[in-house]
């Protein structure tokens, strides 16, 4: 099925892993011997650091030799690069307020904040002529995997350290331990830990090719991206998207799964990545005041807004393209990943008439009668069997989707100019994806093309059948009284329209 789908590639600032070793946490001589070969990331207090823009492929200067854990040198040449500092040039032994990063293939590395002017500029005091001092959020998606995990972290790390000065408990002074890992306080030695704020990020689709994005309020025209939230206290993450989706556009969702993840330093989140289903035809309701624009858009959409690259310029006159997320957000990776699953075409869908002899067509309305029972008072139940189907005046139509019958959708003749709807039905795995609506409008057309002027059908009153009606409603349909051989019901709701 179309809603199964996962990431491409691992969102950009976690390609890489981090060589997290607690007991060199716990070792200062260890962390003293090897400070002078150590590399530094160096952070301004803006939280930027010296970074070489990406470029056009260069060749190796001579004698020049690739950073230890570097990329391969023809992804280097293009990917940006963050220049680190050795830890020599900076102090003779590690500073005080430097964090500990890890070790990675060899090198060890220590983040540290450093004095410099607050406006952008040349960084080449860091040793790289080109460096210039960039914010990870916009150019984390140029970097190589290894230095946006370090940057990450650095970002995480130096700025809970910012944050966290008192203790929470008893508002006394906190000092930096185990190399930056926790921090302990004056008073009680209370000990916290760097934090992490989960926030869920969903890709909300229709089982085929459309998807849910919205614009914030502070955004600018066509910035459109999937909803966001915190998670808040005591709550399931499956509840905070379902929450989250219905405040921030007002409607729900089915089919919640789990994607992928990564830190977001911004100051201290992790995005947790899921993707659930809607249905389209239910009317967006974007939350005011935070959401200004909330739409569906096609899946040949978005790969044009991929294809043309994220900065697009415009004249006043051309509205503004559709503008993705940036590169080092797992909003691009998520919409990069169902941008690359095939269109609902996957498995070639078509609408054949069914002379109902298979077994397969057998199952799936013996489900359907089935269904009616559970929710129907028996005298109230007028779902057709395989029998009341089989006769001249009946035309029934299978919706496939491969092999699979997705859903079903039938027309009886009650006369030359006034025909039944009969046997709608959608495989439960596929509702709310506007499967039923392609039936309907299948059946509106065949209805027309038969020389029918007036369709009519009965189904439920009660909430099971809410959704149903709303379908029929929204495609023209208005209730009035029993038609052809039905009497007044109360389990009943007889609906019609001409054609
Ligand atoms: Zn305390």
């Amino acid at each position: 099925m179309v809603s199964g789908f996962g990431l491409v590639r691992p969102p950009a600032l976690a390609s890489a892993t981090l060589g997290r070793d607690e007991a060199f946490r716990l070792d200062p001589e260890r962390q003293k011997e090897t400070w002078a070969t150590a590399r530094v990331v160096v952070l301004d207090t803006e939280g930027r650091a010296p970074i070489v823009p990406p470029g056009p492929p260069r060749a190796r200067r001579a004698g020049e030799v690739g950073r230890p854990g570097a990329a391969a040198p023809e992804a280097e040449a293009t990917a940006a690069r963050l220049v680190t500092r050795a830890g020599a040039d900076l102090a003779g032994a590690p500073p005080d307020d430097a964090v500990l990063l890890g070790e990675t293939d060899g090198t060890v590395y220590w983040a540290a904040r450093v004095d410099h002017p607050r406006e952008a500029g040349p960084a080449g005091e860091a040793g790289d002529e080109a460096a210039r001092w960039l914010s990870l959020a916009m150019i984390g998606g140029d970097l190589g995997p290894l230095d946006a995990a370090l940057l990450t972290t650095a970002i995480a790390l130096l700025t809970w350290h910012d944050r966290a000065r008192f203790c929470a408990r008893d508002g006394s002074p906190t000092r930096m331990a185990k190399a930056g890992w926790s921090r302990v306080c004056a008073a009680a030695r209370h000990e916290e830990f760097p934090r992490t704020d989960p926030a869920i990020i969903c890709l909300v689709h229709d089982g085929a090719d459309q998807v849910l994005l919205a614009r914030q309020a502070t955004w600018p025209a066509g910035r459109l991206s999937v909803l966001a939230g915190f998670v808040e206290a005591g709550e399931s993450l499956e509840a905070c998207v379902a929450r989250e989706i219905a405040e921030e556009v007002g409607v729900d969702v089915s089919d919640v799964r789990y994607l992928g993840s990564q830190a977001w330093p911004f100051p201290r989140s992790l995005m947790l990545a899921f993707h659930a289903v809607a249905d389209p035809e239910v009317p967006l309701w974007p939350a005011e005041g935070e959401i200004a624009e909330a739409r569906w858009v096609h899946r040949r959409e978005v790969r044009e807004a991929l294809g043309r690259g994220d900065w697009r310029r415009t004249t006043d006159d051309e509205p503004p393209p559709l503008l993705l997320p940036g590169g080092s957000s797992i909003a691009r990776t998520m919409i990069e990943s169902w941008a690359a699953v095939p269109p609902a075409g996957l498995l070639p869908r078509r609408i054949i008439v069914d002379d109902l002899t298979g077994p397969e067509v057998a199952a799936f309305l013996r489900e359907h009668i089935d269904e009616m029972r559970a929710v129907t008072p028996p005298h109230s139940k007028h779902a057709l069997d395989l029998p009341g189907l089989r006769v001249p005046e009946v035309t029934f139509w299978t919706m496939l989707e491969g092999d699979t019958i997705v859903a079903t959708g039938a027309l009886k003749a009650l006369d030359a100019e006034h025909a039944e709807v009969k046997s709608m039905r959608t495989h439960p795995a596929r509702k709310r994806q506007g499967i039923a609506t392609l039936m309907l409008e299948h059946l509106l057309a065949e209805a027309r093309r038969m020389g029918f002027r007036r369709l009519s059908l009965e189904t439920g009153s009660f909430a099971f059948f809410a959704p149903a009606r709303a379908l029929y409603a929204r495609h023209g349909f208005e209730a009035r009284g029993p038609f052809g051989d039905y009497q007044e019901d109360p389990n009943s709701v007889y609906l019609t329209r001409t054609i």
